[in-house]
């Protein structure tokens, strides 16, 4: 057993080979090696600690130090490599979905396709619509409220005015947030408008939609002046629904939980069937027809997928 007296606690900004970046509470910065036996410990990883790991360190002389102990993690990104799902970051508080409400407009069904994916990573979702100052925000509100009904916040901001950046800023104090979101919409100016010079390392949408032609990215946790991380790691900028069978789908629409056990079927997938408690509830008005939408796109798409596999 390990010994935490004289050990401090910290973060794990970013992993470079053997060793780590960590943050203790007060700002410090320590370059930490990973102790021996830890590293025993690991199965296939080639390192114990990820980018975003909270540990216990031994300090020594010049700011370098020893991890001791790593903490169970929570909300972790992954990506799969070789058919591996592969830790890149872990600790992750949340989500920033950013849409724009114009140029490029606003795409309704990306939104319910970013929160099936924060809701696949069990990663809180946040949805931030950018531009304001371009957009007519009047017609928005019926989309802000289907959101804010649930339970997920919505903020309209606009990194040119500065329109809801102080909220944003409330939202990302003292979390870890990933921002996610098409190119264009504005995650740059964003980033740059809640703290001065902020920016996060760009990344095309080939470095993840072709398996097997990863670019080797390294994650990293950049420390926000106001307290909390944002999460820079190219490969998840643009999350995808990995491996999704259409029956999981159902899943991601927590509107549709409470009807499920209602449906005629047991094994009802609310699309032709009778006696369907989804689509009656849609009809009634009680679900929003964009959402049940979303949610056959989404079925279609994962029915399609299994077929080519
Ligand atoms: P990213 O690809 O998501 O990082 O988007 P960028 O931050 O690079 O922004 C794309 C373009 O939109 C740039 O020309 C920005 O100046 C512009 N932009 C970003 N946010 C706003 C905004 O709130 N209002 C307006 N009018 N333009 C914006
Ligand atoms: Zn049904």
């Amino acid at each position: 057993t390990v010994s935490m007296d004289g050990c401090l606690h910290g973060r794990v900004l970013r992993v470079h080979g053997l060793q780590s970046v960590v943050q203790t509470l007060d700002g410090a910065i320590y370059r930490c090696t990973v102790r021996r036996l830890l590293k025993s410990l690991v199965t296939d990883e080639r390192s114990v600690v990820t980018c975003g790991d909270r540990v216990w360190f031994r300090p020594a002389a010049d700011n370098e130090g020893m991890i001791e102990v790593v903490d169970p993690r929570h909300g972790i990104l992954t990506r799969e490599s070789r058919r591996r799902e592969h830790v890149l970051v872990a600790n992750v508080d949340q989500v920033v979905i950013v849409l724009s409400l114009v140029e490029p407009d606003l795409k309704p069904h990306l939104i319910d396709r970013y929160l099936a994916s924060a809701r696949q990573g069990s990663l809180k979702p946040i949805i931030v619509l950018n531009k304001s100052d371009l957009a007519e925000t009047v017609p928005l509100q019926s989309l802000i409220g289907a959101y804010s009904q649930l339970g997920i916040t919505t903020l309209l901001t606009s990194a040119k005015t500065g329109q809801g950046i102080e909220r944003l800023r409330r939202f990302l104090a003292n979390r870890s947030s990933v921002f996610s979101g098409q190119s264009g919409v504005g995650k740059s100016s964003l980033l740059n408008a809640i703290q001065d010079g902020l920016t996060l390392r760009v990344s095309h949408v080939s470095d993840v939609n072709q398996k097997g032609r990863h670019t080797t990215t390294t994650a990293e946790l950049i420390p926000l002046q106001f307290g909390g991380w944002v999460v820079d790691t190219p490969g998840i900028r643009q999350m995808q629904i990995w491996d999704v069978r259409p029956e999981e789908v159902e899943g991601f629409f927590v509107e549709f939980h409470p009807l499920v056990p209602l449906c005629g079927f047991p094994d009802c997938m609310h699309t032709h069937e009778e006696n369907c408690a989804v689509k009656k509830a849609v009809d009634q008005g009680l679900i929003g027809s964009r959402r049940y939408h979303s949610y056959i796109g989404m079925f279609e798409e994962a029915k399609g997928k299994v077929k080519h596999a």
